[in-house]
């Protein structure tokens, strides 16, 4: 029987947890956690994301600020911005919202904020922490993934996982994480991309498929093994005249043909789009506390 993995459900409770934790942080006389979101211009997606995680703050009990710019600002000015959010104790996480104007460098911001305030799992000292194992903020959606996998118990350990997709913020990650000693774990990994010459027999492998290419509904039946985890990172906008938006959300996997011979399944939405913010928020919470990096 094949079972839908339900990330709004699994968010959900993970949100309660979380704004009960912030409760007690309160009440114990300390500060509410404060993430701090950069956004340059006006990405219309992108004022979408930023807007949900001031919403899921305000939810949680978290602060926030959210500091808007021009999209004519210098990249001194910005990184300006990052350094002045950096040396504010107040101020415990930060984001960047991507993408930035073509005249600002990506990872010359990234690299500015500094590890500590790195919730996002950006910075390369985080990503080089996550790849040898040592505490590390780990990007929101890999880590999603692996709180679905520990919410319904799959194993992993033993496993061939094939990753589709080797992006920084997703596919990279992933690879990492689910090679690495670890409950969600310890799998044998293989990470592939667009080069990748003989994708469908690799699939075709794998007892767990984590699809992040961007391409939707790219991964069919033919591509799954009865029996395996699928896990579907996409999320890409097409166009859909029955809907009121005039846009449907789909997924990198063809869900109809995948879900009867899958065990497992993420669905489009609602499976790991609401755990990514619930990750932001995780690891907010982790840096008013100095888990991470001890406060001094
Ligand atoms: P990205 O930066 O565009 O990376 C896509 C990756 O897929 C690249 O490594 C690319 O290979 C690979 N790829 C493209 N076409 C391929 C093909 N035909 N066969 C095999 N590999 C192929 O995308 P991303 O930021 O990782 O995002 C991937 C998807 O996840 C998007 O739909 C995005 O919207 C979604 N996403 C969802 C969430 C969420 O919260 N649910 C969060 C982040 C992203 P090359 O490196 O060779 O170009």
């Amino acid at each position: 029987m094949s079972q839908i993995i339900d990330g709004k459900m699994v968010a959900e409770s993970m949100k309660a947890s979380i704004a009960k934790e912030v409760q007690e942080l309160v009440a114990s006389g300390k500060r509410a956690p404060h993430l701090v979101a950069i956004l340059v211009g006006n990405n219309g997606a992108s004022e979408t994301y930023v807007a949900n995680k001031v919403k899921s703050c305000e939810e949680l009990g978290f602060a926030s600020t959210l500091l808007r710019f021009d999209p004519s600002i210098s990249e001194a000015e910005l990184l300006q911005a990052v350094i002045e959010v950096n040396n504010n104790p107040e101020m415990d996480g930060l984001i960047v919202q991507l993408p930035l104007p073509n005249h600002i460098n990506p990872d010359r911001v990234m690299e500015t904020i500094h590890p500590s305030k790195d919730v996002d799992g950006f910075h390369p000292i985080n990503i080089g922490r996550m790849a040898k194992g040592l505490p590390a903020y780990i990007s929101a959606t890999p880590q999603g993934v692996l709180d679905l996998l520990a919410y319904y118990k799959i194993e992993t350990a033993g496993k061939h996982c094939v990753v589709v997709g080797r992006s920084q913020i997703v596919g990279l990650p992933m690879s990492i994480l689910m090679q690495r000693n670890h409950p969600q774990g310890n799998c044998t990994v293989t990470l592939t991309h667009s080069r990748t010459a003989n994708l469908e027999e690799m699939c075709q492998q794998a007892d767990i498929i984590i699809a992040a290419l961007g391409k939707p509904e790219f991964i069919t039946a033919a591509h799954v093994k009865p029996g395996a985890v699928v896990i579907d990172v996409g999320l890409t906008r097409v166009e859909d005249a029955s809907k009121k938006s005039g846009f449907a959300l789909k997924g990198d996997v063809d869900f109809d043909s995948v879900f009867p011979i899958c065990s497992y399944i993420t669905p489009v939405p609602k499976g790991v789009g609401p755990m990514t913010i619930v990750s932001l928020m995780k690891n907010t919470l982790l840096a008013a506390k100095g888990v991470i990096y001890p406060k001094n």
